[in-house]
């Protein structure tokens, strides 16, 4: 079962990629897939996720122009992505309207960290349409409150945009504020949002201080944020409940 679904969200990771370059260069979904180097459409043998990357080891069929690494790791994004997403579903609960909003909201973030990842920009469109489905799915399906809904965006826009003032848009833009806010709404209670809050900023600091210590990094420059706000979304999503029920029991 985690197999299938790693399989299945690497094709789902490859069609983020997709979307990701084609709301960038502003083109349409519709046609095939071509080589961005040569223009040519791409054959359906080479657009099997990572494999065919592996395969032709990183090079166009037809020009042999290199095809960035951005490819496979989406790739393996999505699948990791929906083995997390299908393991977090296993207990209890079936296979309901819920899980598969789950994976279209998972494929949606998807789509903005690769493109805040490649051209530091976000889908100001796509995560409004995101945080509007995510609302109503939380309020009509997921049983939450709009009291919880409010208190969980207010807490979010809080720490995020106080960030966003006193630093005067430099650590955070706004971007980054729609996109957390969205990510609220999908947590949907503060407490899950200040866990989330807490779990972004461990993994920032980790990843961070890594990327200085091999030099990937300079100080001063810019990070793109959407990638560690994604990474505490998700392990909140999945691992949340049991934070919490272990901070309630510290605290009782
Ligand atoms: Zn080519």
């Amino acid at each position: 079962m985690p197999f299938i679904a790693f399989l299945l969200g690497t094709v789902f990771g490859s069609f983020a990629n997709a979307v990701a370059w084609r709301l960038h260069t502003r083109q349409t979904l519709g046609g095939r897939s071509k080589c961005p180097k040569c223009e040519k459409t791409i054959g359906p043998q080479d657009l099997v996720p990572i494999l065919s990357w592996a395969v032709l080891r990183g090079r166009c069929r037809m020009c042999q122009g290199r095809i960035s690494w951005h490819y496979p790791f989406s790739e393996i994004m999505g699948g990791i992505l929906f083995v997390g997403t299908a393991l977090h579903f296993q207990n209890g609960s079936e296979m309901n309207e819920i899980f598969f909003f789950q994976i279209f909201f998972s494929v949606l973030i998807l789509i903005c960290v690769l493109m805040d990842l490649r051209w530091k920009e976000l889908p100001l469109e796509l995560m409004l349409f995101g945080t509007g489905a995510t609302l109503l799915v939380q309020l009509a399906l997921a049983g939450r409150t709009g009291t919880e809904m409010i208190s969980a965006v207010f807490v979010s826009l809080l720490f995020f945009g106080s960030q966003w003032i006193v630093s005067k848009r430099k650590w955070i833009g706004e971007g980054d504020l729609f996109f957390s806010a969205m990510l609220t709404v999908g947590l949907g209670t503060w407490q899950l949002a200040l866990v989330s809050i807490y779990v972004t900023y461990l993994v920032g600091a980790v990843l961070i201080l890594l990327l200085l210590f091999i030099k990937r990094v300079k100080r001063g420059d810019k990070v793109p944020f959407a990638p560690f706000l994604a990474t505490g979304y998700f392990m909140t999503l999945w691992y949340g409940e049991p934070i919490l029920t272990f901070v309630r029991a510290l605290l009782s």
